[in-house]
């Protein structure tokens, strides 16, 4: 299939175009594409020119994306493209999203019928950056909501708010990096800045969408408790009932310190619960049931309990506590 032409951007001149997804605003030259390697100057024109191809097709668990408040126990269909807009030099999937990968295209129509089948509750666009694969995450969510299907995104939050405005009409819960509050941290590390990150998670808080963020922790770089207080009390400023994800870093692409320790992540853990966060998760890392399970903010009732991967509904009616009928913050469409 053709690639179609993409959406936001503008001829600058001699079939120069300026791109306006994403903060980053690539001036694309001529059979050149932007930084994020998703979209190409073809003659004058900005194409979406990895529309449709995807670098993997896997049933996960929801609670691999991850998110915990969102269908706990199903599974979803999970799908990103071969780039990113960022350069994050910790990138655990670098692989794919600074690296060539190959892919395979899938329609929007045959992804939301892939996903249509017992025990998968719908779509998530991830493991790389979805939301600069714009026009195929549009139309996709779209194929995925006339089927019922729910749709998730896991992203770093570094887009344009005109068209993450569009995409909150057509996704149902977000996990956002939220990678570190220091600009220079963006900057130096990621190629990108921290204001525009905040500016769409505070978007995607305000409105009904679900949100749950992310913070890799990185030793010697983003884990002083000052840095992550201040990231934590951002977070719950706006919603104290956000879940938050803190997550171990091992060594991937241009860092090669070892992993983030575990008493680092227990003492970040300690840091957002005295600022106020009600559910904070560990990642990537064996966690005893305080770090991993969710307990009822009312009553204290242990409502899912999970090891790994496996999900235990162990006293949530819904979206509320078994035991106390108190609202647990659970989304089940
Ligand atoms: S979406 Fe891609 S091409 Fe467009 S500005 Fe961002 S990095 Fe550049």
């Amino acid at each position: 299939m053709e690639a179609p032409v993409a959406r936001y951007w503008e001829p600058v001149e001699d079939d120069v175009v300026l791109c306006t997804l994403c903060p980053r605003r690539c001036r694309i030259q001529p059979g050149k594409r932007g930084t994020c390697r998703l979209r190409e100057n073809v003659s004058g024109k900005l194409i979406a020119a990895a529309y449709g191809r995807t670098i993997a097709l896997s049933i996960d668990p929801m609670e691999k994306k991850p998110l915990y408040h969102f269908q706990p126990g199903w599974a979803i269909l999970s799908v990103g493209p071969n780039g990113c807009n960022l350069r994050c030099g910790f990138c655990q999937n670098y692989n794919s999203s600074q690296l060539e990968a190959p892919t395979s295209h899938v329609s929007p129509e045959e992804l939301a019928r892939m996903a249509d089948r017992p025990g998968c509750r719908g779509v998530s666009f991830t493991y790389t950056e979805p939301m600069v694969w714009f026009e195929y995450v549009m139309d996709a969510a779209e194929a995925c909501k006339a089927r019922g299907l729910a749709t998730v995104c896991v992203s770093n939050a570094y887009l344009e708010p005109e068209p993450f405005t569009e995409l909150l009409g057509v996704i149902d819960a977000f996990n956002f990096d939220l990678k570190s509050m220091s600009d220079d941290f963006y900057r130096d590390l990621c190629g990108g800045e921290l204001k525009p990150v905040l500016a769409i998670i505070e978007r995607a808080l305000d409105s009904k969408v679900h949100v749950e963020i992310t913070n890799l922790v990185i030793p010697g770089y983003n884990d002083s408790p000052t840095r992550l207080r201040e990231l934590c009390s951002w977070i719950a400023e706006r919603n104290p009932r956000t879940p938050l994800h803190l997550s171990r870093y091992h060594p991937s692409w241009r860092f090669s310190d070892p992993p983030t320790p575990r008493k680092t992540l227990l003492r970040a853990w300690n840091v957002a619960k005295e600022a106020g966060l009600e559910y904070v998760y560990l990642g990537n890392v064996y966690a005893e049931a305080k770090y991993s399970d969710t307990y009822c903010p009312k009553c204290g009732a242990a409502l899912v309990r999970r090891s790994g991967y496996r999900t235990e509904l162990a006293a949530l009616d819904g979206e509320r506590c078994a035991a106390c009928g108190a609202d647990a913050d659970f989304v089940n469409l």
